[in-house]
């Protein structure tokens, strides 16, 4: 189940983003406000740019109004203003008042006249249009130009368009920099007029441009939706909408009044190479519209108030001029904007938990604000700042959504374990749950239901695994659990014990091939058979011997660890075991120290042999000649021959006896080693001397050769004499006579310090093949059973026993002239053998 979860992820994210795309186009073009105050808020957030001090407004505003009187004015009025101007030599006049009549007879020509004459005179003054529907001869509204009256548009130097372009809002942002009448005449923005009559650009300078519009040295972008026309002979007029960067709330530009300039306190340079933009700004005019800066509360430092036409003007003029368009992004880039805070905010929260998410969602959201700042008022682009932001809030509930799903699903789970565990897990429900229960009420689990159940859970499955841990170490046979790959991942400390190494290693997993292939006789070719029987489910018995001093012997039973394999988070080999007993997972070694079975039924095994042939022979042979002896009348010389005969086997059974009890002694350990500084000339000599009889009879010379300047070794005494006795008898007895048996000892200087005492003989030989065996228990050589030479096999074993006990060694080599060495090892600092108990 979490894997399918896991691997469903890539799908639910698309369906995030691409639900999110939509939601970001419907809220785009549907709630086109919400793009039109996020323009309003990075105006205000950027505050009020210093305008162009070229730009002056020449007011009608309240003050004029109450000094020269009510409008409409005496057109003469506005006459004077115009001859004052003209003395003071302004760049241009934009004359933001619409004169569209004028009498017909004097004497209210004479003041039309009048301005007339002063339009003339200063030659540099743009006169307002504006569209109108105009009633037609068909009954149809036909859209025409409301031009000043001829009187005066005969003088203007041109005339251009006073419209602006409000949004659904009604606020203004754009203007349209050029607008046409139902005929197709074409006029230019007021404000284009103004600035081409100041920079004297011709009209033949303007060309349009793909998404900009040039006037002379001025690239001005536009919004541009218009397509060229495909019919011949039929001009699309575009209408160029520029957005306006309004440099602050009304007030903002230079504004002179009126009655001021008429009452002569304007200081001339004021008015000197101005753009000058005469218009109303009295609030009583009514000409005046909402823009960006302007927003409720009547304080003016806060944009409370409406901004009159004639400043709109001023700021189309000063954006122009000043450089400061705005460009545009296009819709497919406004949704790549919202396609990327989507990934991020997926991002931070797939990737980041609890306050880092809240963090980085903060920050991110801050990041998109700020970037959009900037970009507003640093880079002079209108940002897609609700794109973004919707793309961000877009895919936030989706992952709350998320959030819940997974708490639901953490819910069912643990009710089910809950419900599958009762022992493991008590209801932890019960308290908190019990009152809504009686009343028949399923609440929801809540997140202290689910703290509480992870918490029992937790603490029941610690108290489960210690209590499992116990009884593991608690266990005298060892055990060892695999994976299918052979890789061990539990053990137990006995098991630990046994191979004198912790066998569980999480950084480099053991082998249980390589542990058995090390440690003892088991071939690795062995084991895949044996496991493929574990996943037959069988259970396997193998007998197993560690090659350590002493070696132990174990029986090891493999028995496949059943599993449901997903509950476990293990690798099954195979879909198709998986049955109602579950999944083979892994395999179970169980280890059992048979040592001493193994021991004891060896000694068994001994003695049956030593009762049944090493005793019985030289039982009988006394028995059927004693029986001779007491039936039937003997001759004295074959009496004494069949007596000799009864003693030599008598001896024989007794020395088989007491070697085979000497041995065992050695070997269980009831006989501990007794070891002091020992003279080794002195014991080889004593040795030689108890059997020079023995010797003698056969003509055998013995040569004592030890080194001088030997060391004192430290053994136990009784024990090395035992062993030289051994090997110095064994010389003689298979040695032809009138031999010589050399007895020697020197120092051999390896890592370890060794004393090497040797016992040569030009004896019968061992033949190669017989190697080790030699040293076993009972073993002797085909020839000796004919030879008539007296002896039990047991010898060389309590040599090599007794080598061991004092950390050394025996070996023998035939020697090319015949006969053989027998070498005794043994280092001189005693590492005694540890006995088994
Ligand atoms: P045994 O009591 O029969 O001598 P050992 O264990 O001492 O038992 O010797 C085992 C066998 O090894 C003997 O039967 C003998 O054949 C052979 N053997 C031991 N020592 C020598 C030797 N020095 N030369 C030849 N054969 C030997």
């Amino acid at each position: 189940m979490p894997n399918d979860r896991h691997s469903l992820q890539p799908t639910a994210n698309l369906t995030v983003i691409m639900i999110g795309l939509l939601m970001v186009a419907i809220v785009t073009w549907w709630v086109p406000a919400l793009t039109l105050a996020s323009h309003n808020l990075l105006f205000r957030l950027r505050g009020t740019i210093t305008p162009l001090s070229e730009i002056t407004i020449l007011a009608i505003d309240d003050q004029s109004l109450q000094q020269i009187g009510p409008w409409p004015w005496p057109r003469s009025v506005m006459a004077e203003v115009i001859d004052r101007l003209t003395a003071l030599k302004p760049r241009a006049i934009g004359l933001d008042v619409l004169y569209a009549e004028t009498p017909d007879t004097a004497p209210d020509l004479e003041p039309n006249l009048e301005l007339a004459r002063a339009v003339a005179k200063n030659g540099r003054v743009v006169m307002p249009a504006q569209l109108y529907d105009r009633p037609s001869p068909s009954g149809r509204p036909a859209i025409s130009w409301l031009r000043p009256a001829p009187l005066f548009a005969d003088q203007a130097a041109v005339l251009g368009h006073v419209h602006v372009a409000p949004g659904i809002d009604g606020m203004v942002r754009s203007v349209q920099l050029s607008k046409a009448s139902d005929q197709g005449e074409r006029l230019w923005a007021f404000a284009i007029e103004v600035i081409r009559l100041a920079d004297g650009i011709d009209e033949a300078e303007i060309v349009e441009l793909p998404g900009s519009i040039r006037v002379g040295g001025y690239r001005i972008p536009v919004i541009d939706p218009a397509s060229p026309s495909t019919t011949a002979g039929v001009t699309v007029i575009r209408s160029n909408e520029m957005p306006i960067n309004f440099a602050g709330s009304a007030g903002t530009f230079r504004t002179l009044s009126i009655s001021d300039l008429l009452a002569d306190k304007v200081e001339a340079h004021l008015l000197r190479d101005q753009l000058v933009l005469i218009g109303a700004t009295a609030q009583s005019m009514g000409d005046s519209r909402i823009a960006p800066f302007t927003h409720f509360g009547d304080d003016p430092l806060q944009g409370g108030r409406e901004m009159p036409g004639v400043e709109i003007h001023a700021n189309i003029i000063n954006t122009i001029r000043a450089r400061l368009n705005f460009r545009t992004v296009t819709e497919s880039t406004g949704l790549l904007s919202a396609l990327l805070s989507m990934l991020l905010t997926l991002l931070v929260v797939t990737f980041l938990d609890g306050w880092r998410q809240i963090i980085a969602l903060g920050l991110l959201l801050a990041a998109i604000i700020t970037g959009s700042y900037l970009a507003f008022a640093r880079l002079l682009i209108l940002p897609p700042l609700v794109e973004m932001v919707t793309g961000f809030t877009v895919v936030i509930p989706f992952l709350i959504n998320r959030s819940l799903v997974l708490s639901r699903e953490l819910d069912t789970r643990l009710a089910a374990l809950a419900a599958s565990a009762p022992g493991l897990l008590s209801d932890p429900t019960s308290t908190s749950r019990s009152t809504a229960d009686r009343r028949g009420i399923k609440l929801p689990y809540g997140f202290r239901w689910k703290l509480q159940t992870v918490e029992s859970l937790t603490t029941r499955l610690l108290a489960r695994v210690g209590f499992i841990n116990r009884v593991l170490s608690s266990m005298g046979e060892g055990v060892i659990v695999t994976d299918l790959d052979g890789r061990i991942i539990l053990s137990n400390q006995v098991a630990d014990e046994f191979f004198l190494t912790t066998l569980a290693r999480e950084a480099q997993p053991l082998l249980l091939i390589d542990l058995l292939g090390s440690s003892g006789h088991l071939h690795p070719s062995a084991l895949p058979a044996l496991i493929q029987k574990v996943i037959a489910r069988e259970v396997v018995q193998l007998d197993y011997t560690i090659e350590s001093v002493p070696p132990r012997h174990l029986t090891i039973f493999l028995s496949a660890l059943v599993a449901s394999a997903e509950s476990e988070g293990l690798r099954v080999i195979d879909k198709s075991d998986q049955d109602a007993k579950g999944v083979v997972v892994g395999m179970v070694l169980l280890l059992s120290d048979v040592t001493k079975r193994v021991e004891l039924d060896r000694l068994k095994t001994e003695t049956v042999q030593l009762v049944s042939h090493e005793l019985r022979a030289p039982l009988s042979s006394i028995h059927a000649l004693s029986e001779v002896l007491l039936k039937f009348s003997v001759s004295p010389d074959e009496s004494r021959e069949m007596l000799a005969t009864i003693n030599s086997e008598a001896r024989r059974l007794g020395e088989t006896i007491s070697l085979y009890l000497d041995l065992n002694r050695l070997e269980s350990g009831a006989r501990p080693l007794n070891c002091v500084p020992t003279d080794l000339p002195l014991l080889i000599s004593t040795v030689c001397r108890l059997l020079t009889a023995t010797a003698t009879q056969k003509q055998i010379r013995i040569v004592e050769d030890p080194d001088s300047e030997l060391p004192r070794l430290t053994v136990d005494p009784i024990l090395l004499s035992h062993a030289l006795t051994n090997l110095l008898s064994n010389a003689i007895k298979y040695s032809p006579p009138r031999t010589t048996v050399r007895i020697g000892a020197h120092l051999k200087t390896d890592e370890l310090q060794h004393i090497c005492l040797t016992v040569r003989d030009q004896g019968y030989g061992i033949p190669p093949e017989v190697g080790e065996r030699i040293f076993e228990r009972f073993y002797r050589l085909d020839r000796d059973h004919t030879s008539g030479v007296v002896g039990s096999g047991l010898g060389l074993a309590l040599v090599r026993e007794i080598a061991e006990r004092h950390g050394g060694s025996v070996t023998f080599h035939s020697l090319p002239e015949g006969g053989t060495e027998f070498t005794l090892s043994i280092p001189l600092t005693v590492h005694r053998r540890h006995t088994q108990d």
